[in-house]
């Protein structure tokens, strides 16, 4: 009988060395994403507060945002319990990242879009075109501010009107408390952080892109 022969020490460093396994390659809307983590579609059974609907097989990323999602999904857990529906994800990159369906970015691993927080949310993980009066406006600035809050996002895209409904919400629940309100409106349209871009069609979900992990030399905005 032939004895599995074992890895050597050398062999093991050369595996987990130093060196980052996964690299984020080139722009969102042209890359790759290489040696990829995946995210587990069903967050909240583990207590972090996300899901993910059946059949989206793209949830691959870097592991900065892949540890995003969880942390984000924890922070809603922490002022939502398991009474309210979890974070619905969607789609990531792909296992090797390049072009998605229905996607012109999604690329290199650093884009995910999260559904709209509703007051009637729909099953475990879905999400639907959600405007800002379906909108759970507590529970969406927890999500929102979440990402805010951590300096690797760089973009959320967010339909136009659904934006100025945010605005309106802050402005009104951070009305004597003025600093907090300086800093969160500095990531709005025009503020000297600005991370918060509105369009026309994003009115389903958020699209969070997060900035170039430290190291991926081939990553480019
Ligand atoms: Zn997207």
């Amino acid at each position: 009988m032939r004895r599995r022969k074992r890895p050597q020490p050398g062999k093991r460093l050369a595996f987990y060395g130093p060196q980052r396994s996964t690299e984020s390659v080139g722009r969102p809307h042209a890359g790759s994403l290489k040696n990829g983590i995946h995210l587990d579609p069903d967050g909240d059974g583990l207590g972090r507060g996300y899901a993910v609907s059946k059949h989206r097989p793209d949830l691959w990323g870097t592991p900065e945002l892949v540890t995003l999602i969880k942390s984000c999904g924890r922070t809603y857990r922490r002022y939502f319990s398991r009474k309210y529906r979890p974070i619905p994800i969607g789609d990531l990159s792909s296992r090797r990242g390049g072009p998605l369906k229905s996607h012109k970015s999604h690329q290199s691993g650093r884009d995910v879009d999260v559904g709209f927080m509703r007051k009637k949310p729909l099953s475990k993980g879905y999400f639907t075109n959600t405007s800002p009066r379906q909108m759970n406006m507590y529970a969406q600035w927890v999500v929102l501010k979440c990402f805010l809050d951590d300096p690797q996002t760089q973009m959320v895209f967010i339909e136009r009107s659904r934006v100025r409904a945010l605005k309106k919400y802050i402005k009104r629940i951070y009305k004597k408390r003025r600093s907090r309100l300086k800093k969160y409106l500095s990531y709005f349209p025009g503020g000297k952080r600005k991370a918060i871009y509105p369009d026309k069609v994003h009115k389903s979900h958020m699209h969070v892109r997060i900035r170039c992990p430290k190291g991926d030399r081939r990553c480019s905005h």
